[in-house]
């Protein structure tokens, strides 16, 4: 089922890609969190963490590696990584994605 982020994979709409690669792609948030935020996406669609198979479980290391890799190729070496899993947990896309935030101090717990 198509959603936003599988338009941005197709380039059907534009997005700020920071990072490609056969699996996964990365790009900016629509509307940052922190002076860096990218979410890093896989071009398979999984929904979420939630219901992502063991069989996903290679994808989703792959997924953090570029995590780590867009944040390091931006200048951070210390940064937030966030998925939300579920409505109630905050996700509006429903896409597996990990947002990866930078740049400002980060309190614990979130809100
Ligand atoms: P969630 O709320 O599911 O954890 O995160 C979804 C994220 O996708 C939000 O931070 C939101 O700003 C971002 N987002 C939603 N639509 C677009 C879009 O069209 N382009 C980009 N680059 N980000 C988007």
């Amino acid at each position: 089922m198509a959603n936003i982020f599988t338009k941005i994979i197709a380039r059907e709409i534009p997005a700020a890609i920071l990072y490609e690669d056969d699996q996964a792609l990365a790009f900016r948030d629509i509307h940052p969190a922190a002076p860096f935020h990218a979410l890093v996406v896989p071009k398979r669609e999984v929904v979420n963490l939630g219901v992502m198979a063991e069989a996903d479980a290679a994808l989703v290391g792959h997924l953090l590696w570029v995590c780590r890799k867009v944040a390091a190729d931006a200048g951070h070496t210390d940064f937030r990584v966030v998925s939300n899993s579920g409505a109630a947990a905050g996700q509006s896309v429903f896409h597996l994605h990990f947002h990866v935030m930078a740049g400002r101090e980060f309190h614990w717990p979130p809100g």
